[in-house]
């Protein structure tokens, strides 16, 4: 089924690890007059020793620890795909609101989407993209 595919990709070799993405991001989502690097809905980890750096934007939300025993090469390195998986999970503590505990999904900055993360991007490693695609699952919708 053809539908319209709106994500961010991530150029993780222009990455410089400056994390302007979390601070647009938590800006973008302000409450009650505080901005709170928490609520942020990109995370970059950042390799000190290597000095890569992977951001990744937060997906769907997982309620229970998955089974997961995949790998992913990136750069010559190899992760577990749990080290870089989008979801809201029990098992990480990224990407759930503080206080509440809700799970926290990026929402391309609103509709229509204008994504703050993007915009702060200096280094080009961001790029939002809407496009026709053949799908199974919608990403980032
Ligand atoms: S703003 Fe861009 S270069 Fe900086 S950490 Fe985020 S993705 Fe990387
Ligand atoms: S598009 Fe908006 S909600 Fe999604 S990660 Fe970027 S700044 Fe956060």
């Amino acid at each position: 089924m053809k539908q319209k595919v709106r994500k961010i990709l991530i150029d993780f070799d222009k990455c410089t690890g400056c994390r302007h993405c979390e601070t647009a991001c938590a800006l973008a989502h302000i409450t009650e007059d505080s901005v709170n690097p928490r609520f942020s809905r990109i995370k970059v980890f950042v390799d000190l020793e290597k000095g890569n750096n992977y951001p990744v934007i937060s997906g769907p939300y997982t309620d229970a620890k998955c089974t997961s025993r995949g790998y992913v090469t990136i750069k010559g390195e190899t992760f577990d795909t749990c080290t870089i998986c989008r979801a809201a999970c029990p098992e990480k503590p990224f990407f759930f609101e503080p206080g509440t505990e809700v799970p926290l999904k990026c929402d391309l900055c609103c509709e229509p989407p204008d994504p703050n993360c993007v915009k702060w991007c200096t280094s080009d490693a961001l790029k939002f993209e809407e496009v026709e695609e053949e799908v199974d699952d919608v990403v980032n919708e």
